[in-house]
């Protein structure tokens, strides 16, 4: 004897539970917001790489900047090293910024998350996925500056 209606207490239906495209959609923002905290992470572990060339002022770690297409020749240069630092620091803080502004408009106002800034249009799941801060859509891009 289960003393069970299923009929007795309904569960309260979510959007999600009737409607495949909510679902898809939560499933889309669940993984953008993975990927800016990915990015997050990352940048922060790179900033703070940045900011202990600056404090210890050591030709160790030259490895670092390697990855960065402005190659350094002179080697005997640490003052243009830390300017590069720098300069690779406050883009980074940059693009932190706009990760932070991208997580706070994820939380705020989800359904517009995905919705470039300019046109109005969703801007592509593989767009977001590669740029997850982004708030202008492929065809927008061109005209927005530098984001
Ligand atoms: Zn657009």
């Amino acid at each position: 004897m289960a003393g069970e209606d299923p009929m007795a207490a309904p569960r309260r239906a979510k959007p999600e539970d009737d409607d495949p495209n909510a679902a898809a959609r939560a499933e889309r923002l669940a993984h953008y917001q993975k990927r800016l905290l990915e990015e997050r992470r990352l940048l922060i572990r790179q900033l703070g790489r940045n900011a202990e060339q600056f404090g210890a002022g050591s030709s160790e770690s030259d490895g670092d900047l390697t990855n960065y297409p402005f190659h350094m020749a002179d080697q005997g240069t640490d003052t243009m090293q830390q300017e590069t630092s720098f300069l690779l620091a406050s883009q980074e803080s940059r693009t932190l910024w706009r990760i932070d502004d991208a997580l706070r408009r994820l939380y705020r106002s989800p359904e517009t998350f995905d919705v470039c800034d300019n046109c109005g249009q969703t801007i592509s799941f593989d767009r977001l996925d590669a740029i997850p801060q982004t708030r202008y859509c492929v065809a927008c891009k061109a005209h927005a500056p530098t984001r």
